[in-house]
């Protein structure tokens, strides 16, 4: 504990509280730090262990599938969270973040979406689970999550980043809050393209919706066909500086947005991001 202290110390003194913000999902996960952040005076909800029993898999593109666990008690937790998976072999305990993708207006039951990664250690066990199986979650950790401001709100997303963010969505749905709602969502290929159907819901309920691929299309693609660049943003948000961004996806993805967006002078308060 003492160890674990001095590391959160030495950890935290190079960050001012945003980029501690953005940066605790991985920190968590990477340190096994799960003890001292239920401690923290930032942590807004209470941190419980869960036993689920996965109740639906669906295949949403080729290497990732939205997963939903019945909980054995009501979890509270704030849209853009993330729950610990925890797996105990041989006296080992393995734990991995998995992003919410639900609504949190649903507290007997959560879903997240999950890309198998080549020889990993726990994704590919929980890829293939079966309807029925059960696991230990622990949670909700994480502050990627919605800011009150009048400020228009644009989302950058690419892969499975885009779950904590289809969260973030249905609660500014409840709150009727689309109209100022920009999404702009990167893919490689048409057929990994995540939670297709729901992004369509959003922009016919007022969002505006943005996909691009970045590998290959069809003749029949419509949408962008780059990647998210300095460029389209200028193109698609009008006053970049007074928009809230909201940022999620690989570690190289987040990098170079973040370092487009202060090129754009966006203030740094202004942007909140999550990478894994
Ligand atoms: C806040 C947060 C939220 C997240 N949300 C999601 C989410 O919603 N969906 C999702 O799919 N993932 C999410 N992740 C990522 C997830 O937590 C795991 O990191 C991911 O599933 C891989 O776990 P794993 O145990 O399968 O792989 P690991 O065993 O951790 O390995 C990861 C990769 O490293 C490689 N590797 C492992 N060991 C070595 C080695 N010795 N040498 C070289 N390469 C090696 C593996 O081949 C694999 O490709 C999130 C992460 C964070 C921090």
């Amino acid at each position: 504990m003492v160890r674990q202290k001095l590391l959160l110390l030495v950890l935290l003194f190079p960050f001012s509280p945003d980029s501690l913000e953005n940066c605790l999902g991985v920190i968590v996960q990477k340190f096994s730090l799960h003890n001292l952040y239920n401690s923290l005076p930032v942590r807004s909800v209470v941190v419980s262990t869960f036993n689920a029993s996965l109740i639906s898999a669906v295949q949403e593109t080729p290497r990732i599938r939205s997963l939903t666990f019945a909980l054995d008690k009501l979890i509270s937790f704030k849209p853009g969270q993330f729950v610990m998976l925890v797996h105990r072999e041989q006296g080992r305990v393995i734990k991995r973040a998995y992003s919410l993708c639900s609504p949190s207006s649903m507290p007997n039951r959560i879903s997240l979406a999950l890309n198998e990664m080549m020889n990993g250690t726990l994704s590919p066990l929980i890829y293939h689970l079966k309807k029925g199986a059960t696991v230990e979650l622990e949670g909700p950790y994480g502050l990627f999550t919605l800011h009150d401001s009048p400020r228009k709100k644009v989302f950058l997303a690419g892969g499975t980043g885009i779950s904590p963010i289809l969260s973030m969505l249905y609660e500014l749905e409840q709150q009727k809050k689309m109209q100022d709602v920009l999404v702009i969502y990167s893919a490689k290929k048409e057929e990994d393209i995540l939670f297709r159907k729901e992004l369509a819901h959003f922009e016919h309920k007022g969002a505006h919706v943005v996909i691009t691929l970045t590998e290959e299309a069809s003749s029949s693609w419509k949408g962008e066909l780059r990647r998210i660049d300095q460029a389209m943003l200028e193109q698609y948000v009008k006053k970049p500086a007074a928009c809230d961004f909201y940022v999620c996806g690989s570690p190289q993805m987040v990098q170079s947005l973040l370092q487009t967006l202060a090129a754009l002078k966006v203030p740094s308060e202004h942007i909140h991001h999550e990478r894994w």
